[in-house]
């Protein structure tokens, strides 16, 4: 019989199953609060509205809407994200989801041994994508990305979320983004700017994005986004905004993963977003998240123990835990799953560091349920320390 492990391709070994997909397994166990994946609440799916658009796009655009496509994405799709960005709509490409837009920039943009520049923590799936390539990956600070020259010199590549990132949850400032733009722009180093978060803000007010301060379509930025945090993950709608240059490549590398992204979807979501849903759904959504993000610092600040410390995120979906050095998050998780609580150790999100954190999302669970988990997380993580300030008491009297 064929030994499949024998067959594979040599880059098959950067390729690993990424973790919180393995823990979204168990996301669906009876009693279980899941602070795992980054999954949006399913109770505000809008139904009935994509039910409206789903019989609107078969109406409207008949066989069009099942037929196959062009690898740009559909016109009128392209126009909406064109205008809504202020570029031209030769400058967008529909890709199927943000990660889609990433894998294919990774192909297009990435040699082996390249320095490519990322937040520490950063998006795991991205890693996980890209690593196939091979490059060298350096942590940047986000508060040094202007100064911390040292480590961006070298880079031909810098990946970052500015807005309440995964999994940190953080914004970077005007200051921060005004840096990065000029930096890239002098230094031609190529920023790719992901942005999902970007529409679910809680508080304050939103901050200019580097592809706009970097010139847009004529800088160094390119700019990620997508309708899964804002319509429905399942859609896998997402897109690119680019120079005109790189969007031809990118064409070529997605006809070759998929030829096009669906084309029913992409005309649910044009026609969801021509409808004027987002201005009255996303406001909804931010109503929501904003309770159970407050739910959820609050259960912090109630039950953590006080050495526990946790990112304060002015929207998005997560937050990252860091506990004292000595205890690991991938064995608080462990423990955690065995009392019906989800949760991601923030190991594998870290190119240095990070073996003592979790990552938390708010979005999923009500706030009753968020008070539950953190209840029982927190006396987990009590336990961790109480077994551990034995262990060093016992050591030490040795
Ligand atoms: N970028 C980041 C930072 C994300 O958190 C995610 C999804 N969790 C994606 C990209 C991928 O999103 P999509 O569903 O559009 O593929």
């Amino acid at each position: 019989m064929i030994d499949w492990n024998e067959q594979f391709a040599a880059a098959t070994q950067n390729m690993r199953r990424n973790t919180v997909r393995e823990f979204l397994k168990y996301a669906g166990r009876a009693g279980m609060i899941s602070f795992g994946g980054g999954l949006p609440a399913a109770e505000l799916f809008p139904m009935d509205e994509f039910q409206n658009a789903s019989e609107a796009v078969l109406r409207k655009y008949g066989s069009r809407a099942l037929q196959y496509g062009e690898t740009e994405g559909v016109p009128e799709l392209r126009e909406n994200v064109a205008q809504r960005h202020g570029v031209g709509i030769e400058n967008v490409l529909i890709t199927s989801g943000a990660q889609q837009a990433l894998d294919l920039l990774g192909r297009v943009l990435i040699d082996r041994g390249d320095v490519v520049a990322v937040e520490n923590p950063t998006y795991l799936a991205l890693l996980s994508s890209w690593r196939v390539h091979e490059p060298e990956f350096t942590a940047v600070e986000p508060e040094d990305i202007g100064g911390d020259k040292g480590a961006l010199k070298r880079a031909e590549l810098f990946y970052l979320v500015p807005n309440f990132q995964n999994p940190k949850g953080t914004t970077l400032t005007l200051e921060t983004r005004e840096k990065v733009a000029e930096f890239a722009s002098t230094e031609e180093m190529a920023v790719i700017e992901d942005d999902p978060y970007g529409a679910l803000r809680y508080e304050r007010e939103a901050l200019p994005s580097i592809f706009e301060l970097a010139g847009k379509c004529g800088g160094p930025v390119v700019s990620v986004g997508t309708f899964s945090k804002i319509l429905a993950p399942g859609l896998r709608v997402g897109w690119v905004i680019a120079n005109k240059a790189l969007i031809e490549k990118l064409v070529q590398a997605k006809q070759s993963a998929d030829l096009h992204t669906s084309t029913l979807n992409q005309y649910l979501a044009c026609e969801l977003a021509m409808s004027g849903l987002l201005t009255t759904h996303v406001p909804k959504l931010c109503l929501e998240y904003g309770r159970r993000r407050a739910a959820m610092l609050a259960a912090l600040e109630e039950f953590m123990p006080g050495e526990v410390t946790w990112s304060r995120p002015a929207g998005g979906m997560f937050l990252l835990v860091r506990m004292p050095e000595v205890i690991s998050g991938a064995e608080v998780a462990r423990e955690a799953l065995e009392e019906n609580v989800l949760v991601v150790p923030g190991d594998d999100f870290h190119i240095v560091g990070g073996r003592n954190t979790l990552r938390l999302n708010f979005s999923n669970c009500a706030p009753d349920s968020i008070r539950r988990g953190i209840q029982t997380l927190g006396k987990i993580v009590g336990r961790f320390l109480n077994e551990e300030s034995k262990y060093r008491v016992s050591f030490s009297s040795v």
